[in-house]
């Protein structure tokens, strides 16, 4: 998938979107659809980020959680968001998914529950009127704090929570109310839309989606590409900037793999999705200058898997290549 395509863009289109299936369900709450994906996407990351955490030089503490803002909301929709939640407050962040047994579980933090204040002090703002400002200020400023430190919440309703956190990747999750089959990356956050799940037979194969995001945040690409610099624009299709991109998409793809074995997800399922994936109709085949084609990729993901199951059936401890130095990018 493209790390590189905007994230504002995507974000943006959250205020005009319904959750996918919203008409054709004739669920009276589609958002409910919407927060089930959230749960399953906080239970992977949290997973992904805390069980390779040694393989990560750079570190953040996670929590377990996704965030939710009323803000997100247009009015006219936004009691009918908040009540798929449980939640009351009408403009208070809140947690809109918990990862089990992950630390805001153990706390004794619900689903819904309004965050009033955080270190003693009313949660950030956010730097402007874009919807999803608070909540990018909240992670940011939680992410930038010692991985293991202790978190003081007030959550309105069930009073003050102590929460322990655990070390782990950078990385924070999100999902987006689209209909569209992808996620992308930014380098600290993952955001899958909606649309994806269409296209995962299993929580192993959405690992497997989301693993490859987070690898581009934990080899840094995005930074990487900017400092080689790489055209983001037109000519990006062609020549160096092509050639990068793709090498990045080689790469993102091989460590996925270790990511998923390193959190006890199933190796092969990176290799599952992406055969049904890359032959998704109306995929966009711009791509083919940045991207490896999907039988390429099926070979170097079964590649990888072959690697992970040589080194366990050898009793060695699962180490990936490109961890400690990824080739540069020139
Ligand atoms: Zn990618």
């Amino acid at each position: 998938m493209h790390h590189h395509a905007s994230i504002l863009l995507a974000v943006l289109s959250l205020l005009t979107a319904t959750p996918a299936n919203a008409a054709a369900s004739g669920d009276p709450s589609p958002y409910k659809a919407l927060a089930a994906l959230e749960a399953r996407v906080a239970a992977i990351g949290f997973r992904l980020t805390t069980a390779n955490a040694a393989w990560c030089r750079v570190q953040q503490p996670q929590f377990g959680w996704i965030w939710g803002d009323p803000r997100l909301y247009a009015a006219d929709r936004r009691p009918a968001a908040l009540a798929a939640y449980g939640a009351s407050h009408r403009d208070a962040p809140f947690v809109a998914a918990i990862a089990p047994t992950s630390p805001a579980a153990k706390a004794g933090m619900r689903v819904g529950a309004a965050v009033i204040g955080m270190q003693g002090r009313g949660p950030p703002e956010g730097a402007d009127a874009h919807p999803f400002a608070r909540i990018t200020a909240i992670e940011k400023m939680l992410a930038a704090l010692p991985p293991t430190a202790p978190l003081v919440l007030d959550t309105g309703e069930i009073g003050a929570l102590t929460l322990m956190p655990v070390a782990g990747c950078i990385s924070d999750f999100r999902v987006e109310a689209s209909d569209r089959a992808a996620a992308v990356a930014d380098g600290r956050m993952v955001l899958v839309h909606q649309g994806l799940a269409e296209f995962v037979r299993d929580d192993d194969e959405l690992a497997a989606a989301i693993a490859h995001e987070l690898a581009h945040n934990i080899l840094r690409h995005r930074a990487r590409l900017d400092a080689a610099g790489v055209d983001r624009g037109l000519g990006k299709q062609f020549g160096r900037s092509a050639r990068l991109f793709k090498q990045t998409e080689i790469e993102a793809d091989r460590l996925s793999v270790w990511l998923l074995a390193g959190a006890d997800y199933d190796p092969g399922a990176a290799a599952r999705f992406w055969q049904t994936f890359g032959q998704r109709p109306g995929r966009p085949m711009f791509q083919a200058a940045t991207h490896p084609g999907w039988r390429d990729r099926v070979a170097s993901l079964q590649a990888e898997a072959a690697l992970i199951a040589a080194a366990r059936a050898a009793n060695q401890p699962l180490h990936p290549p490109l961890i400690d130095a990824p080739p540069p990018l020139e």
